[in-house]
C-alpha cells in the first residue's frame, strides 16, 4: 500500500463498505466501477434503514410528531448537502433524482423561459448524454441550437474554440466538471470566466467531481451545478441542483403537483418559493437522509488525503497501462481524476469486460453514455476502470493480471 494510503488506513475504510467483502465468480470482488456508482458505507445504509425504522412519515404537511421528525431529517439533509457544495444557504439547493434530472430542470425551467430562436447552448464533445439531450429537447422547442465545443486529442476542451464560439449568440455553456469517460478535469473557473465575459451562463455537471474533490460552487463561479448522490457514496434516486438564488427565483416551475404550490383554484394556481417550487410530489425523503449521511461520512475524512490516495491509484494504473503491450489509453489531459479508459489490442470492450468479470473484476465497457466523444476518437467504446477512496494498488495489479489473461485468451 502507498504512503498516503497508510496514513489514511484504507483497509479500515474498506471495512465500512460491506459489499467489498463479496466474492464474485469465486474471486474477491475488485470493484473498479465507481464512476457508474460508488459503493455505500455502513453509515449511509444505516441512516436509510434507521429513517424507515424510526422516523418515516411524509414531510412538510402533517401536524404530528413523526412528520415533524421526518421533515427535520429531510430539511437537515438539505442544509448539509448545500453546505457541502459551498452554498450560501439551503434555498439554493433543489432536490432532484440526480444529475440528469437537475440538468433537465435547468433546460426546461430556465431554457424554456429564456431561450429564443437562434440562441446557442454550448456543450463540449466530452459530455455525458445527460448534458446534451435535455438541451437538444428544449432547443428543438424554441428554435435554439446546441453547438459542440471541440476537444483536443488529449481529451481537453479546446479553449480557443470556446472563445471563438462565445463571440456568437451563446446563452449557456454547459460542461462537465470531470469527464466520466476520460477523467479529464476541465478548467471550470476559466470556462465560467469566459462565459460570463461573453454574457452567457454556465452549468457544470458535477456528477464525477463531488466524491473526489472539495467543490465550492461560489469559488468555481458557476450559475448552476448538478450532481448525483449515488456517485458520492449516497443512495441512488437522489441528487441536487444548486443554482444562483436570483436565477432560481426567476425560473417558473417545470413540474406541477402537490408540495410545489401556494394556492390552487380552477382560476389558476400560485407557486411556492424556491426550492419547493421545483419539488412537486412526495420527495425521496430516505434518499435525502442517506445523502446527508454520505456528506457526514465524507466530511469526517481528510479530503486532501483521499484525493492524494485516489490520484496515486490512478497514476499507478496509468503507469502500468503505459507498460502494457497492446493497451491504448484514451484521455491524456494534464489533469485527470477517477477514470482510466482504454482499448486492448482493438478488442471489443464488452468481451474484455466479460472476461474480467469472470475474474471478479467489475468495470464498465462501451460508450459510457458519451457517443459523440467516442465518435470523436473513432471508436465504439472503451474499457473503463474507475476509482474511489476504497481502491488499492493491489486491485490495480489484479486488473493487469486479469488483462494479461484476457490478452492471452483472445489473441
Ligand atoms: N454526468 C456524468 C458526467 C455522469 O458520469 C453521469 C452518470 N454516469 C451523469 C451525468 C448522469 O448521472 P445520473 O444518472 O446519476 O443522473
Amino acid at each position: 500500500m502507498n504512503a498516503v494510503a497508510s496514513t489514511l488506513d484504507i483497509s479500515a475504510l474498506r471495512d465500512q463498505f460491506p459489499i467489498l467483502a463479496t466474492e464474485i465468480n469465486g474471486h474477491p470482488l475488485t470493484y473498479l466501477d465507481s464512476a457508474a456508482t460508488t459503493q455505500k458505507p455502513d453509515a449511509v445504509i444505516d441512516a436509510i434503514s434507521d429513517y424507515y425504522r424510526h422516523d418515516n412519515a411524509n414531510v412538510h404537511r402533517a401536524a404530528h410528531t413523526l412528520a415533524d421528525r421526518a421533515t427535520s431529517a429531510f430539511e437537515g439533509a438539505r442544509k448539509k448537502v448545500a453546505a457541502f457544495v459551498g452554498s450560501e444557504n439551503e434555498k439554493q439547493l433543489v432536490w432532484t433524482r440526480g444529475t440528469t434530472e437537475a440538468i433537465n430542470l435547468v433546460a426546461y425551467a430556465w431554457g424554456g423561459r429564456v431561450l429564443q430562436e437562434g440562441d446557442q447552448i454550448l456543450v463540449s464533445t466530452l459530455e455525458h448524454h445527460s448534458n446534451i439531450v435535455p438541451w437538444q429537447l428544449v432547443a428543438a422547442r424554441c428554435g435554439a441550437e446546441v453547438v459542440p465545443i471541440r476537444i483536443t486529442d488529449a481529451g481537453e476542451i479546446d479553449l480557443e474554440e470556446l472563445r471563438r464560439l462565445l463571440k456568437g449568440p451563446a446563452r449557456m455553456v454547459a460542461v462537465g466538471h470531470v469527464s466520466n469517460a476520460l477523467g479529464t478535469v476541465n478548467p471550470v473557473r476559466e470556462i465560467a470566466k469566459l462565459a460570463h465575459e461573453a454574457g452567457a451562463l454556465v452549468l457544470f455537471d458535477g456528477a464525477q467531481a463531488t466524491a473526489h474533490q472539495v467543490v465550492d460552487v461560489r469559488e468555481l463561479g458557476c450559475d448552476f451545478y448538478a450532481f448525483s448522490g449515488h456517485k458520492m457514496y449516497g443512495p441512488t434516486g437522489i441528487g441536487a441542483l444548486w443554482g444562483r438564488e436570483e436565477l432560481l427565483a426567476e425560473m417558473p416551475p417545470w413540474q406541477g403537483g402537490g408540495e410545489m404550490i401556494d394556492e390552487v383554484s380552477f382560476d389558476g394556481s400560485t407557486f411556492q418559493q424556491i426550492p419547493y417550487r421545483f419539488e412537486a410530489g412526495t420527495p425521496d425523503i430516505a434518499g435525502a437522509v442517506g445523502l446527508g449521511a454520505a456528506v457526514d461520512f465524507l466530511n469526517g475524512l481528510d479530503r486532501d488525503a483521499i484525493a492524494a490516495h485516489e490520484n496515486d491509484i490512478l497514476q499507478y494504473a496509468i503507469e502500468r497501462g503505459d507498460d502494457f503491450d497492446g493497451l491504448t489509453r484514451y484521455g491524456c489531459a494534464s489533469q485527470v481524476s477517477g477514470a482510466f479508459s482504454f482499448v486492448l489490442n482493438g478488442l471489443p470492450s464488452a468481451d474484455v469486460g466479460m472476461l474480467l468479470d469472470q475474474q471478479g473484476i467489475a468495470l464498465r465497457t462501451g460508450h459510457h453514455c458519451t457517443q459523440p466523444l467516442m465518435s470523436r476518437f473513432e471508436i465504439s467504446g472503451t474499457v473503463r476502470a474507475s476509482f474511489a477512496l476504497y481502491n488499492t494498488r493491489e486491485e490495480v495489479d489484479r486488473l493487469f493480471t486479469g488483462l494479461a489473461k484476457v490478452r492471452t485468451m483472445l489473441s
